[in-house]
């Protein structure tokens, strides 16, 4: 219980991260924070008893923790909503993977530019299901007959925290889902 996730809100109620239980309760009692949302499961120690947290806020904290929008394999598969950009479904991340539109062995000659330069990168890399992966290899879309189901760019803005929307409704979190919580939906 107590590596479960606990939601951590700023003082103005804005979620800002998702912690462990431990951690949640160690800011709880040095009156760091203050329980929002608590579970039915209370820890014992000798000196304190108090129930798991499911949401906290912290308290003094009204900022927003700053987030540039990495590039990553993650973040592509975000960016795309997990649909694949090939066949335009959508899938668990496990059936996932983040493919180039155009293959580095045709890079240069379709772009005339070096594969440093802006091959892996935002705008030549998509969300790609495993069997369309395969599939594409090294051909082009125009050689596949395929389109993209939207132009890849790089995201302006990404949300600060990710999660799935069950278990966000399962934890009691979706009344503090606030702008900055972006609520994927696991099952299609
Ligand atoms: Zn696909």
């Amino acid at each position: 219980m107590l590596n479960t996730d606990v939601l951590v809100l700023n003082s103005g109620f804005i979620p800002i991260r998702i912690t462990s239980a431990r951690d949640a309760i160690c800011l709880l009692t040095a009156d760091k924070a203050i329980p929002v949302l608590q579970s039915d499961y209370i820890v014992r120690s000798p000196s304190v008893s108090i129930k798991i947290p499911s949401v906290i806020s912290i308290l003094g904290y009204n900022d927003l923790p700053r987030r540039k929008v990495v590039f990553s394999k993650l973040n592509v598969i975000y960016r795309d909503d997990m649909t694949c950009q090939f066949c335009h479904q959508r899938f668990l991340i496990r059936d996932l993977t983040v493919d180039h539109v155009i293959p580095g062995s045709r890079w240069q000659e379709i772009t005339g530019r070096s594969l440093r330069d802006g091959y892996s990168t935002w705008t030549n890399m998509v969300c790609a299901c495993r069997w369309c992966n395969n599939r594409k290899g090294n051909k082009l879309l125009s050689e596949l007959g395929w389109t993209l189901r939207e132009q890849p760019e790089e995201p302006k803005y990404m949300p600060h925290i990710i999660i799935s929307f069950e278990k966000a409704q399962k934890k009691g979190w979706l009344p503090f889902c606030a702008f900055n919580v972006k609520l994927i939906k696991m099952i299609t």
